[in-house]
């Protein structure tokens, strides 16, 4: 198939004007001019879509699809009452909720162009339901509140694959996260930090989120105190923020740190040397009331930066066009190229799938959003612009459609009828 429209933004390379992506199942086999495209291969259908822009699949780094369910039900609240309800909901959901859920979140997140996540899972649901509608990315199995001995069985009723091979299927890839700081104890999180390392699969955990956590590590004192009690068996306060303190326990290294809003001089630098990327979700940190990450100090340090929309419990949407221009507000420096980056190649490269996913060249994916902005002479001006579901004329993932006309590819009735239900659940719970 040959895709082609006003301009082809490819991310790594120049827009070209008049492009056209070839795939060829479900990988790209060459981006380029439209008249040399089709030459390459004058048997392919060609697909026009004047008026429009097309770039790479988008990058949501920050998922939690499970929770899409609660969308709306918690109003904006701090971080520890949050949780507590966030909680109690997710306690009556079945796993069959969790698909549900986690099925509508993939179709809501390629609605709005995102191919790839890094999603915090509780188990093999969102995986499996992600894989089914065509969205990849990497699940971490998220763990907390438990003593590191427990661990691998923990793990093994959770279905975590115990052989390596099994981590990576297709396009979903199985990482593992011990939450956060004040939920995991020490040797937990070097516990979940080993067996990445052990099966080469991603770590990544909250970091730095409230002023709460950094009370907790300095004082040991705050909103947290009870919680890391419960919770991070083996905790005692170190006295430093949380990303020195990771660093200390030595599970910073390759890690994807996420939120990173409150840190203390010195932390960018540490984030720089030793994390493999940094997630910021501005949204979802004004809903929860933390504050605005430092971006601009994160942008200058070099470090990998991706955008996440955390969960749709802790944001209006999940729609990661919206993510970047609150990006953008907090540091308005950024320029269009990074934004852009952020949006595709960089989320890829924090999640460790740059060979995957995040760019239009030869060999990655064929995940393609195709965005209306009508003509324009500035096409990633016009993309961060007017990007966004309303704009979402079509996606492409694994060379499939996904998205046509504005719409599902294919009917989402009975997803939604299961996901109303899980709703409802959830509610309930909630009342
Ligand atoms: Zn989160």
């Amino acid at each position: 198939m040959i895709v082609t429209g006003d301009w082809v933004v490819p991310v790594r390379g120049r827009p070209i004007p008049g492009g056209a992506v070839l795939t060829r199942g479900p990988r790209i086999e060459m981006v380029g001019p439209l008249e040399s495209v089709v030459a390459a291969a004058p048997d392919d259908t060609v697909e026009t879509f004047g008026g429009h822009v097309l770039m790479p699949g988008l990058v949501n780094a920050h998922t939690h699809l499970s929770l899409t369910v609660l969308s709306g039900l918690i109003p904006p609240m701090p971080l520890r009452q949050f949780l507590e309800r966030v909680t109690s909901a997710v306690l009556c959901l079945t796993d069959d909720d969790f698909a549900a859920s986690a099925t509508w979140g993939a179709l809501r997140s390629l609605s709005c162009g995102v191919t790839c996540v890094g999603d915090m899972a509780y188990g093999p649901e969102p995986l499996a339901s992600c894989a089914d509608v065509g969205v990849g990315g990497v699940f971490y199995w998220e763990v907390l509140g438990l003593d590191a001995a427990d661990l691998s069985g923990e793990l093994a009723e959770r279905e975590f694959p115990a052989d390596v091979g099994t981590c990576s299927v297709g396009r979903t890839r199985c990482g593992i996260s011990p939450h956060t700081p004040y939920t995991s104890g020490p040797e937990l999180l070097r516990a979940t930090w080993n067996i990445a390392h052990r099966h080469g699969v991603g770590f990544a955990l909250h970091v730095a989120e409230s002023a709460a956590e950094q009370d907790l590590m300095h004082r040991g004192a705050g909103l947290l105190r009870e919680t890391a009690d419960r919770l991070a068996h083996g905790f005692r306060p170190p006295g430093v923020g949380s990303v020195e303190y990771l660093e200390g326990l030595g599970v910073l290294d390759g890690a994807v740190a996420v939120h990173c809003v409150h840190l203390e001089p010195g932390d960018a630098a540490r984030l720089a040397a030793h994390a493999q990327g940094v997630v910021v979700c501005p949204r979802s940190n004004r809903h929860l009331g933390n504050g605005d990450a430092p971006v601009a100090e994160l942008s200058s340090v070099g470090v990998p930066m991706a955008l996440g929309t955390d969960s749709a419990a802790s944001n209006e949407d999940l729609d990661l066009f919206e993510e970047a221009r609150a990006a953008h507000r907090l540091d308005p420096t950024l320029t269009p190229g990074r934004m852009l980056a952020m949006l595709t190649s960089e989320g890829a490269e924090v999640l460790g799938l740059s060979g995957m996913c995040g760019a239009l060249a030869p060999g990655l994916q064929a995940d393609i959003a195709i965005v209306r902005t009508g003509a324009t002479e500035d096409p990633v001006g016009a993309l961060l612009r007017e990007g966004g579901a309303a704009a979402m004329t079509g996606v492409v993932s694994s060379g499939i459609w996904r998205v046509r006309d504005g719409n599902p590819a294919r009917s989402t009735a009975s997803v939604e009828r299961a996901a109303a239900r899980a709703r409802a659940a959830a509610e309930r719970a909630l009342a």
